[in-house]
């Protein structure tokens, strides 16, 4: 069993019914077990869509998730594309940078994968690229593993925080950390 820590995101429709029906959705997962998620936090987007004005940015809510599975990295990330597009994530054509500011109903990113450091060009990156430039991935992965190396960086994930620089607001929701236990 590997130990897969989980980028959940949405910032369109009611983004808490998403968050749940997506853990739910995880815990459906064959060969995989729910272990347990962060706290929900208000994240400032990256970037607005072009031509959307400043304040018609909609913050995303965020958390992390952790799970064992026994499935590949590549048939995991399957799963977890199927579950996007379940929740009604439409996949606009373009390439995962032209899509990457786009509103999202729901996005999953494989942060870590046990230890493992994967890297197929133009396809699955493990750990992901971007994790150790993001505070709305680094504040609630801490909050469930703050002692994880990153098998790469080789900077634990309290090390990666503090050493971010990203004015990127994250704020604490209001929605308690037991928000996925109904
Ligand atoms: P996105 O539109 O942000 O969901 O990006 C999806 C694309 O990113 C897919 O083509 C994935 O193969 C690729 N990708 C690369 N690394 C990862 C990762 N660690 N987790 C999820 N998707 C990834």
């Amino acid at each position: 069993m590997a130990r897969v820590f989980l980028s959940l995101g949405s910032n369109l429709g009611d983004r808490l019914t998403l968050l749940k029906a997506a853990v739910r959705g995880l815990r459906e997962i064959g060969e995989t077990r729910f272990v347990g998620a962060s706290p929900l936090y208000e994240t400032e987007p990256w970037e607005s869509e072009p031509g959307q004005a400043l304040d018609e940015r909609r913050w995303y809510l965020n958390c992390v998730v952790a799970i064992e599975t026994t499935l590949s990295p590549r048939d995991l990330l399957e799963r977890l594309q199927a579950l996007e597009g379940a929740l009604g994530r439409a996949r606009p054509a373009g390439t995962p940078e032209s899509r990457r500011f786009l509103p999202r109903t729901l996005d999953i990113d494989i942060l870590f994968f046990g230890d493992r450091v994967i890297s197929a060009p133009d396809d699955l990156h493990v750990p992901h690229l971007l994790l150790d430039q993001r505070a709305f991935v680094l504040r609630p992965l801490a909050d469930l593993a703050p002692e994880l190396e990153h098998p790469a960086l080789y900077q634990t994930v309290r090390e990666l925080l503090d050493a971010l620089d990203d004015d990127h607001d994250v704020r604490p929701s209001e929605h308690g950390a037991r928000w996925f236990e109904d």
